[in-house]
């Protein structure tokens, strides 16, 4: 008599815990430069927000302009082993 209920295979599960545990988040800010209509990302800082206006960073690209505007934030996630 075997009539024990078949349990799904544990150790799926528990591989998806620890990719998720493993990923770090990043964050992203899309900066838009109003002077070489350049957009590229740099990291994220705190008080960054979407429209904000950044007047104390120069543009990455032109290097010239300083009125820069946060165009979008994203964040992605990293896998610390694979850097
Ligand atoms: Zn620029």
């Amino acid at each position: 008599m075997s009539d024990e209920p078949q349990l799904p295979p544990i150790p799926a599960i528990g591989d998806i815990i620890d990719r998720k545990k493993r990923f770090v988040e990043r964050k992203h800010s899309v900066i838009k430069c109003e002077a070489c209509k350049a957009d590229y990302s740099r990291t994220f800082k705190p008080g960054d927000f979407v429209f904000k206006k950044i007047t104390d960073e120069e543009c990455n690209k032109c290097k010239r302009s300083k009125s820069l505007t946060i165009v979008e934030i994203y964040s992605e996630w990293i896998d610390p082993k694979k850097e």
